[in-house]
């Protein structure tokens, strides 16, 4: 068994921001991460822009440069990647934590596939984007459909459904139809999403009104078949001709993971984890969270812009307790 101090579970930009705090402690901290540094961003689409400018996504006030004003998944990267590697952080990669249980002395054993440890403090940032929100509905596991959007030349000349009206549903039904994809876009409310960014907005609006991407409102998909779609719209059932379908309906964080370790989640259907907001300590001692994991459900509340403090606010607790032991 190998014996750390910190253990973080994720090597997201939050987690990252920990693993830099730590260091600046000269606490003895790993970070454990299922993937490729930065794995969440990895997956993002490959055109994909920030909402954020540069400098908001920032972590430790290190200069972040980009072409625009809003950088490129590949700038962030590009970003995050080098303060991995110029900082020489502690990092295992594709390892991923599978339990973390805490023992009756109140030290944690983390569980990986590959490796056991034992530590003192662990911090929890593993993020929401693993998860997707699944339909409920027959056919959902054809092959056809998808949960996560990367490159718009695989829909090029295909009937593409998109499924939601959320910022990644707009950009992918927009950059799709660019390349030559028929879209349709199934939308449960009655208008597209209000957080939309506010300098595409108008653009999906437009094509809609113009009738360049098809969108139905007030409709649900109730079933996928290999080559259509049955919707569920106001004026009743309807079938669509359909080749595949983006499921564009948002992520969730792992709480099974959370319950596991004893952090107690919210009864209201949000699942919001009990946590301490001036040390982002759990109802579990020693045990922290970062990142958008804190929000719950509600996986909009946290993004790299608000939650980077996270770091400093966790740091300085696991400092304090260690100055006062
Ligand atoms: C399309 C899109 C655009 C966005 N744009 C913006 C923006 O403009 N500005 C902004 O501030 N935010 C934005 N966000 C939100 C932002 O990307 C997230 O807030 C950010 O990734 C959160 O960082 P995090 O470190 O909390 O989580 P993540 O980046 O998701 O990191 C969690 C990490 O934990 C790892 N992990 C999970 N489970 C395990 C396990 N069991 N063992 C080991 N590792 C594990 C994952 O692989 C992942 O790398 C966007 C999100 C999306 C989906």
């Amino acid at each position: 068994m190998i014996y750390k101090e910190l253990i973080i579970i994720g090597g997201g930009p939050i987690g990252i921001a920990c693993g830099l705090e730590a260091k600046k402690k000269d606490i003895d901290y790993l970070i454990i991460e299922k993937g490729t540094i930065v794995n969440s961003l990895f997956n993002y689409p490959m055109n994909m822009q920030f909402f954020s400018s540069s400098e908001k996504l920032e972590i430790d006030n290190i200069p972040f440069i980009s072409k625009e004003a809003k950088p490129k998944r590949n700038e962030a990267l590009e970003y995050y990647r080098r303060i991995v590697t110029s900082n020489d952080l502690c990092i295992n990669l594709f390892e991923k934590v599978v339990s973390t249980e805490k023992k009756e002395n109140g030290s944690f054993v983390v569980t990986t596939e590959k490796e056991i440890y034992s530590c003192k403090y662990v911090i929890v940032s593993t993020g929401f984007y693993d998860m997707p929100n699944t339909m409920g509905i027959k056919g959902e596991n054809l092959p056809k459909v998808a949960h996560y959007y990367k490159d718009p030349h695989f829909y090029s000349m295909q009937k593409l459904a998109v499924i939601g009206a959320s910022n990644s549903a707009v950009d992918a039904a927009l950059e799709c139809y660019r390349k030559g994809a028929d879209v349709t876009m199934i939308v449960r409310g009655p208008e597209i999403g209000r957080r939309v960014k506010y300098w595409v907005k108008p653009d999906i609006e437009n094509r809609i009104a113009e009738g360049s991407i098809r969108a139905f409102f007030n409709t649900t998909l109730k079933e996928v078949k290999e080559d259509s779609l049955v919707l569920d719209t106001p004026e009743g059932e309807k079938t669509i001709k359909n080749d595949f379908v983006l499921a564009l309906t948002g992520y969730k964080p792992n709480f099974g993971f959370l319950e596991k370790i004893g952090v107690k989640l919210s009864d209201d259907g949000k699942f919001y984890p009990q946590y301490n907001e001036d040390t982002m300590e759990t109802n579990q001692s020693n045990l922290y969270l970062a990142g958008v994991i804190c929000g719950g459900m509600d996986t909009h509340l946290w993004f790299i812009e608000n939650s980077r403090v996270h770091a400093k606010i966790i740091l300085e607790s696991i400092a304090k307790k260690e100055k006062n032991k």
